[in-house]
């Protein structure tokens, strides 16, 4: 029965899911075997048959052979750029070579820039369609968990520098997005428990619903089941095309956008520590700082310990790290809390986190004592 419920969930159409953003609004296509449909997805959506793909070498080895070939027998006029794989990727000097080679293929302004691959790619051909000309017209291919239900929604493009991942970038919608969720098949399996921290983190924040959700199917999300993939996608995508509906341009201070950093301000100080380097990837630091938010928001009284024993059952039973102690690796508490007070404004010794009242219910929080940060870090190993 299980061959025939993905048979069944493979062979029915594509969802769309719209992102209402007024002149800017967009689709999420979330479907499988997309890519050899994508000529005839974006012909539509896209002012002129020209486009240059962005990819890195390990997609452009899987996919762009069939992307490429979809384009053109949907007429597009077509060029590619492949960049090496890796966050390294996201630099000022890739971003150079890129609109280089873009600019001399001879770009129009009408020409579509098309991300092929994971959020990496993502954000540097975002960004790239952001700037070169003043902005062209961008789409999204996202071939990871991870850009699927997250980096490929809501509009940040950007690049990393020696002062810090980020920091420069723009924001840019895409014209449409394509989530192929048969590129999910070739992922590794560590890539595909990193994008599911992510779909943890929308039902933790605000969707109590889908992390019960994820509480019965996401052993089947892990085990890259294609029915409970789409479900996953779907679902994440939903929530993260809600908030970014209502705060585009991450203006808001209370709710909004910020509230997508629950765990991150942990799992931001534990990748700057290792430096990006593969040891930890984004989303099993994001899994780390998930457990921590939990664990430091008990520890103030704002949520309950069964919520918390909740969430840590959650993503320990599926592979998920879960402690600091899980890395293998040592961390001093003092190291973690310079990388969080490095980029925040500390104010008589408190700092702002997002915390949780329960499962499902982020907030901001102003007023957190940089002693109460310390004392979690050091009952989680380090
Ligand atoms: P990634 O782009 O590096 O992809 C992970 C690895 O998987 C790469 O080696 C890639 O070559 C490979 N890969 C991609 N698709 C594959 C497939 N289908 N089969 C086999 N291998 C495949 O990493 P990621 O986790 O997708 O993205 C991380 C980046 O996203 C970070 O730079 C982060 O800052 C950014 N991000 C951006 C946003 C946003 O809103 N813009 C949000 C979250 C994260
Ligand atoms: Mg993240």
């Amino acid at each position: 029965t299980t061959k025939v419920i993905e048979a069944l969930a493979l062979n029915r159409r594509p969802r769309r899911l719209p992102v209402e953003l007024g002149n800017a609004s967009y689709d999420v296509v979330i479907g499988a075997g997309l890519i050899e449909r994508a000529g005839a997805l974006l012909a539509p959506v896209v002012p002129q048959k020209r486009a240059v793909v962005v990819t890195d070498e390990t997609v452009a080895g899987l996919y762009l052979p069939s992307l490429l070939e979809s384009l053109a027998d949907s007429g597009f006029q077509v060029q590619s750029v492949v960049v090496p794989p890796g966050e390294k990727s996201k630099s000022l000097e890739e971003f150079g070579r890129v609109t280089d080679a873009i600019l001399e293929h001879g770009v129009e302004r009408r020409t579509t820039v098309i991300a092929l691959g994971g959020g990496i790619v993502g954000d540097l051909a975002g960004f790239v369609a952001a700037t070169l000309m003043r902005g062209l017209p961008f789409a999204q291919i996202p071939t990871t968990l991870l850009s699927q239900v997250d980096s490929s929604v809501g509009g940040k493009t950007g690049i990393n520098t020696p002062w810090g991942k980020n920091l420069i970038g723009a924001f840019h919608q895409p014209a449409v997005v394509l989530a192929d969720i048969s590129t999910l098949a070739t992922l590794p399996p560590r890539e595909v428990r990193a994008g599911y921290a992510e779909i943890v983190k929308s039902g933790l924040i605000g969707d109590e619903a889908l992390f019960t959700w994820c509480e019965k199917h996401g052993a089947a999300v892990l085990s890259q089941e294609p029915g409970a993939l789409a479900e996953a996608v779907e679902k994440a995508c939903a929530f993260k095309a809600a908030v970014v509906t209502k705060d585009e341009f991450e203006r808001s201070s209370e709710g909004g956008r910020a509230l997508l950093n629950l765990g991150h301000t942990f799992g931001h100080a534990l990748e700057a520590e290792l430096g990006y380097d593969g040891r930890l990837l984004h989303g099993e630091a994001v899994s780390i700082g998930l457990r921590l938010a939990f664990l430091l928001s008990v520890r103030l009284g704002y949520c309950s310990g069964a919520d918390l024993d909740r969430v840590t059952r959650h993503l320990e039973s599926n592979g998920m790290p879960v402690r600091i102690s899980d890395i293998g690796e040592h961390f001093s508490a003092e190291t973690l809390l310079h990388h969080m007070t490095r980029d925040k404004k500390m104010r008589d010794g408190r700092l702002t986190f997002v915390l949780v009242r329960g499962i499902g219910k982020a907030f901001t929080c102003r007023d957190v004592p940089v002693e109460a940060v310390r004392s979690v870090l050091i009952e989680d190993g380090c």
